[in-house]
């Protein structure tokens, strides 16, 4: 039987759906590259543990970090890896359904298909992201009915409004998790004078993250943050708060709020009356930020939901296409 693959290739991470199988892997989009030779040392959670931790001529990076292929080489090595891992060699050559930006050029378009063909690939469609993400949070976007999926990641945050399978508006906008890890980061340095790593910025955000400032303190939430302060170069610990990561994300936040506005205000009025009474779906990693659905709504008054398992609808939503092929291949690839 010819394997078929979903492939949730984030900017973050990188996600692998196979039929009959479901959920099989998901690990960081990271490369780890030796400068001198250009040679690609390693890929996904091991070139992630590199992090913070490499030499000077071994460079970490995130190839899909802005949401697009930058670099065909790395994106290859990407598609192989995790294609080897699971198993499927070329000599299965699978059936891959690959996620992509929804504002995706044709000449990205076809970057994406020739690394995954190159990878070993037999067929790739690769199908906007906020399609996926809307299909894996059980939206029935074949419907004559507007709805609005927010899909929240790394590097990105895209912003879609689906009606008879199809994008009717979107907006994506370069502010989601990576950006929050930044202004924790950032906020840190400034109110505490406290250095902090990329890795335990994320932290904090997971932890004790919120996106309102909480009330009262059965709400919040306290982590003892090590670090260095900057000012004495010394080891030091400081107690942060929900309410000091609320302010630091209050900017970003304000930013996506902004962007579902925008494309609030050039949907058909229609649509927006459907999205009125159903809400707004929340996808993606980061969605998963406290009390993010309570802010949208606050600032939109359209109610918000957070999909179930919101790190993985875009990878469901592979899935449910590769199940079912003959099907979506008429109603999808042509859009
Ligand atoms: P992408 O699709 O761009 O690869 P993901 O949907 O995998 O991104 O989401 C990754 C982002 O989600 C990261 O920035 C990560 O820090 C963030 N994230 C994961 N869990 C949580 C959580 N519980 N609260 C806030 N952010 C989270
Ligand atoms: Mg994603």
């Amino acid at each position: 039987m010819i394997p078929k693959i979903g492939i949730d290739l984030g900017t973050a991470n990188t996600t692998i759906y196979i039929s009959g199988r479901g959920i099989v892997l998901t690990e960081p989009t990271v490369v780890a590259v030796d400068e001198l030779t250009n040679k690609i040392l390693a890929v996904g959670k091991e070139a992630k543990d590199m992090i913070g931790k490499t030499p000077g001529d071994i460079k970490i990076y995130r190839p899909l970090k802005e949401g697009v292929i930058a670099d065909y080489k790395a994106t290859l090595a990407i598609l192989r890896y995790f294609l080897n891992k699971v198993k499927i060699t070329k000599f299965f050559k699978p059936i891959l359904v690959i996620s992509v930006p929804a504002g995706i050029t044709s000449t990205e378009r076809k970057a994406v298909i020739d690394a995954a063909l190159e990878a070993g690939a037999r067929e790739v469609y690769p199908i906007r992201e906020p399609l996926l993400a809307a299909l894996g949070a059980e939206l029935p976007i074949n419907t004559p009915s507007g709805h609005m999926i927010v899909n929240i990641g790394g590097g990105t945050t895209e912003i879609a409004v689906i009606s008879l399978g199809g994008i009717v508006r979107w907006e994506s906008i370069r502010i989601a998790g990576d950006k929050f890890d930044e202004s924790i980061k950032e906020y840190l340095r400034k109110r505490f004078n406290l250095a902090v790593g990329e890795k335990t910025s994320e932290q904090i955000k997971i932890q004790i993250g919120s996106a309102i400032p909480v009330k009262n303190n059965s709400e919040d939430k306290v982590m003892e943050v090590r670090g260095i302060n900057i000012l004495s170069g010394l080891p030091v610990t400081v107690k942060v708060h929900a309410n000091n990561i609320a302010e630091a994300l209050q900017k970003d936040l304000r930013e996506i709020i902004t962007g579902i506005k925008k494309v609030l205000a050039n949907t058909p009025p229609e649509l927006v009356a459907d999205i009125m009474e159903k809400g707004i779906t929340l996808s993606g990693g980061s969605a998963l930020l406290r009390n993010l659905d309570s802010l949208i709504y606050e600032h939109t008054g359209v109610p918000t939901y957070v999909a179930d398992d919101a790190l993985y609808c875009v990878a469901r939503g592979t899935g449910k296409i590769i199940e079912k092929l003959d099907i979506y291949r008429r109603i999808l690839f042509t859009k």
